[in-house]
C-alpha cells in the first residue's frame, strides 16, 4: 500500500525533471572531458600507483596526482593527498598557512562550518587561530542570500589578510554561492587590497557547476576527497589548490617550512585517488539527480526544499524541510535502511558533543563518513529539516528516497 502510494510521485518528479538531470549529464560531461584531458597531458599510467615509504621524496604518484589537481583547477599548483585527515583539517591547514599573528580573517559568507569554530578558535580553543593572534571578523549574507559587497568592503581593514568564501549551504537554510557570482566579489576586495588572499571552502562544490572558484582567480579552494572529488573510490585524504604563492605558504604548514610538498608517503596505492578522480563527475552527477529527486517528491508533498528542484545548484546538499521531528526521524531512518552498509541500525536524535541541539544522523557508507555517499543528517530543532548529500548511483538514491519518503507517509497525519 506505502509503494502505491509513493511511486506515482516518484514516477511524476522523475520525469518532470528530465530536463534538469539533462543539464546534470551535460556537466558531468564537460567535467569528464576536462579531467581525461588533465590525465593524457600527464601521462597517467599503472607506475602512478606504486607505493611508497619513508619520507617518500619523489614520489611520482602524489607529485602527478597534485599535477592533475591543479591542472584541473586550472592553477599553479595543488595540494591532494592521503595526508589530510579530513575536510577540516585541510581547510585549517590552509588558515594556518596563509595567517600570521596581527592578521584577520573575513569571512564573508556567515557563519562557517561548524567544524571550523574551533580552528578560528571562538571558544578560544587551544592551538586555534585566535590563541596565534589572528582574529575573525564575519559579515553576514545579505536579505536576497548574497555576499554584502559594500558590507565586505567596508570590513576590510590593513589587517584583513584572508577573505573567507563557503560555497556550500552547509547545514543552514542559506542559498549556496556559484563560481561566477564570486567573480564580482574576487574582484572587488583585490582592487581594494591586491595582496588580499581570497580562499573558497568548495567542500560539497566540485564539479557541480561547469566552473571553479578558481577560475574566477580564488588564491585558494579546498576540499575534502571524501566528498566530490574522490569520486565515492578515494579512502580518505584532501585538496588544495591555487596560486603558487598561497600553495607555497600552505605547503610549509602542510610538513614543515623549507620540506613542504616533498615529503610524504603512502605504502597502500594511489589508485583509488586516481579512480576517484577519473569517477568524480559522474558520482557527483548521481549525487545531484538523487538530490533533485528529492526535492521535487519533497514539494509534491507540500514540503518546502532547498534548494528547489528547478534551482541552479553549486552544491550537492538538500534540505527538505519536514516541519515535524516524527518526520525528521523517520526519513532519517529510511534512508538508513535503503544504505549497503548498516541497513539494519535504526538511528535516533542524540546528544552529540559541540551541538546544543539533539541531532540524528543516517549514513551507511563504504567509507566511514563519507558524504559523497547517501548520507542524511539533521538537527531537532525547528524548522526540522533534514539535511541529505551524495548517492554513489543514482538507483541506490532513488531506492533510498523512496524508501524515507514511504516511511514518513507512514505516520498518520503525514
Ligand atoms: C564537510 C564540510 C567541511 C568539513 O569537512 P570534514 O571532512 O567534515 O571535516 C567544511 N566545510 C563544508 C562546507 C563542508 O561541507
Amino acid at each position: 500500500m506505502r509503494t502505491q502510494q509513493i511511486d506515482p510521485l516518484i514516477n511524476q518528479a522523475e520525469s518532470e525533471l528530465a530536463a534538469v538531470f539533462a543539464g546534470f549529464e551535460q556537466t558531468e560531461a564537460l567535467w569528464t572531458d576536462r579531467v581525461l584531458d588533465a590525465f593524457v597531458r600527464h601521462q597517467v599510467a599503472a607506475r602512478h600507483f606504486t607505493p611508497t615509504t619513508g619520507y617518500g621524496y619523489d614520489d611520482i604518484a602524489r607529485d602527478t596526482l597534485e599535477a592533475l589537481c591543479a591542472d584541473i583547477f586550472r592553477t599553479e599548483a595543488a595540494i591532494c593527498r592521503p595526508h589530510l585527515a579530513s575536510g577540516t583539517h585541510t581547510l585549517a591547514v590552509g588558515l594556518f598557512g596563509l595567517l600570521l599573528p596581527g592578521d584577520e580573517l573575513l569571512v564573508v559568507t556567515g557563519s562557517p562550518y561548524d567544524t571550523l569554530e574551533g580552528v578560528i578558535g571562538l571558544h578560544n580553543e587551544p592551538g586555534s587561530l585566535r590563541e596565534l593572534g589572528v582574529t575573525t571578523r564575519i559579515v553576514d549574507l545579505d536579505e536576497a542570500g548574497a555576499v554584502d559587497l559594500p558590507a565586505v568592503l567596508s570590513a576590510m581593514t590593513e589587517r584583513t589578510k584572508v577573505v573567507f568564501l563557503q560555497r556550500s549551504r552547509g547545514y543552514a537554510l542559506r542559498p549556496s554561492i556559484l563560481p561566477r557570482d564570486m567573480e564580482i566579489i574576487i574582484k572587488t576586495v583585490k582592487q581594494k587590497n591586491p595582496d588580499v588572499f581570497v580562499m573558497v571552502d568548495n567542500c560539497y562544490g566540485a564539479f557541480v557547476t561547469e566552473d571553479e572558484p578558481t577560475f574566477y582567480g580564488a588564491d585558494l579552494v579546498a576540499g575534502s576527497l571524501i566528498k566530490n572529488l574522490g569520486g565515492g573510490i578515494a579512502p580518505t585524504g584532501g585538496y588544495l589548490a591555487g596560486s603558487a604563492r598561497a600553495i607555497g605558504l600552505v605547503e610549509n604548514r602542510l610538513t614543515a617550512p623549507g620540506i613542504g610538498r616533498e615529503v610524504g608517503s603512502y605504502e597502500a596505492s594511489y589508485r583509488p585517488f586516481y579512480q576517484g578522480l577519473f569517477m568524480a563527475p559522474h558520482t557527483v552527477c548521481q549525487a545531484l539527480k538523487t538530490a533533485a529527486l528529492a526535492a521535487r517528491v519533497a514539494e509534491l508533498l507540500g514540503m518546502e526544499a532547498k534548494p528547489g528542484a528547478f534551482e541552479v545548484r553549486s552544491d550537492i546538499i538538500q534540505a527538505l524541510v519536514m516541519g515535524t521531528p516524527a518526520k525528521v526521524v523517520s526519513y532519517c531512518q529510511g534512508i538508513q535502511a535503503a544504505s549497503p552498509i548498516d541497513s539494519f541500525a535504526s538511528p535516533e536524535p542524540w546528544d552529540m558533543p559541540g551541538y546544543t541541539d539533539q541531532v540524528i544522523m543516517a549514513a551507511g557508507a563504504f567509507v566511514q563518513g563519507a558524504s559523497i555517499e547517501l548520507s542524511c543528517d539533521a538537527p531537532m530543532r525547528p524548522p526540522f529539516a533534514v539535511y541529505q548529500q551524495g548517492a554513489l548511483t543514482y538507483a541506490s538514491g532513488k531506492r533510498a528516497v523512496r524508501a524515507a519518503f514511504a516511511k514518513i507517509m507512514e505516520i498518520p497525519d503525514a
